[in-house]
């Protein structure tokens, strides 16, 4: 069988007054059925950008200038409108950030995970019973009080349970959760984060975790591909790429998740040092040699290809050999001052 999802070599650039930002370089990535990918990286490193191609629902502005993106073996961009409209109804699955957007705010909650089930050919008696135990599987509990509610009525928690509930309604082979939980406070995060690995068993869907927080995808994912100026820049089995990162972007974020004991505004080396590059400005070698403890003279000149490194894992650094020099999560903070002074 063919991946559930792949990615071949995608960009994708917005136009900007007049102008193709690429935003996306490259990105080729692939899901087994049942696998869970974490899609890692900071604010604008481009992570909806690949939720949006997959779906075929770039925003006007935005073009795929490169490479493909198959869905079940088929490229989205050969799907004609039946094709592509079933893709969205059954195949594919999108969780976004704020629940409260992807509801409709003026009917019932019933209503809404019931009109799931009808698109999908259920009759209305039949697809409130659809809904009402798939709120129950999504653990809403009393979901035949819930049903009667109106969106407004339920805390953000609760909204995002029972927009996963109509995504998880399709059955979909590929479900997308962009962000599910920022906006969330931590003991709800924890909670949906939770649901999700639970449901993952139920369901046997593969899911597309993406996440600005590595932390978020320890627990819940099995590989991990991270994300950088719109490049993959490490990927590997979310165990050992924790365990011993091959690129220092992984270990700096690594470095920021927060630690036990440890409050955050106490802790100074908690983010990485500089910015990323502007979308579609022109760097020569390694995009993130000018915020890298490791980068030389060959990192600002020529940029690294994604290699592999061993034990079903990928780099995008000439010195992946040497990352462990840096701090990470365990790591001493005082070390990368040594290691970005030495080196
Ligand atoms: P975040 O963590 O903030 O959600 P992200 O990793 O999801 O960020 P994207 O939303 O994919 O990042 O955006 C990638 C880049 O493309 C950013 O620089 C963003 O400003 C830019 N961008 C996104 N949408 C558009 C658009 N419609 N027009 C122009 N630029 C855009
Ligand atoms: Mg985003």
């Amino acid at each position: 069988a063919p991946p559930v999802l792949e990615l071949r070599d995608v960009s994708v650039s917005y136009r900007v007054r007049g102008r193709a930002v690429p935003v996306l370089n490259g990105v080729s990535l692939s899901l087994g059925k049942g696998e869970v990918y974490g899609l890692v990286g900071e604010s604008g490193s481009g992570k909806s950008t690949v939720a949006l191609a997959v779906q075929r629902v770039l925003p006007p502005n935005g073009h795929v200038s490169g490479g493909q993106a198959l869905v079940n073996g088929r490229d989205v961009a050969a799907l004609d409108r039946a094709a592509l409209r079933r893709m969205r109804a059954r195949d594919v699955a999108m969780v976004f950030q704020d629940p409260g957007r992807a509801l409709n705010p003026s009917l019932t909650i019933g209503r809404q995970v019931a009109e799931v089930f009808e698109i999908l050919g259920s009759p209305h008696g039949e697809a409130l019973r659809r809904a009402e135990s798939m709120l129950e599987r999504v653990r809403i509990s009393a979901p035949a009080r819930v049903m009667e509610r109106y969106p407004h009525q339920l805390s953000g928690g609760m909204q995002q349970r029972v927009v996963i509930a109509m995504a998880l309604a399709k059955d979909p082979s590929l479900l997308i959760l962009d962000e599910p939980t920022t906006g969330l406070d931590a003991t709800i995060e924890a909670e949906i984060l939770d649901l999700v690995d639970t449901l993952r068993r139920e369901f046997g869907a593969s899911i597309l975790f993406i996440s600005h927080n590595l932390g978020a995808i320890a627990g819940l994912c099995d590989r991990v591909g991270v994300l950088y100026a719109g490049r993959l820049v490490e990927e590997g089995p979310v165990r050992s790429l924790f365990r011993a990162p091959r690129h220092p972007y992984t270990a700096g974020l690594l470095r920021c998740l927060p630690r036990p004991g440890l409050r955050k505004d106490l802790s100074p080396l908690d983010t990485i040092p500089g910015f990323p590059p502007a979308p579609g400005s022109i760097v020569a070698g390694c995009v993130f040699a000018p915020r890298c403890g490791l980068a030389d003279d060959l990192c600002r000149r020529v940029d690294p290809p994604l290699v592999p490194t061993g034990e079903g894992r990928l780099s995008r650094c000439h010195y992946a050999d040497r990352v462990d020099r840096l701090p990470h999560a365990g790591g001493r903070p005082a070390a990368l001052r040594n290691a970005s002074g030495e080196v």
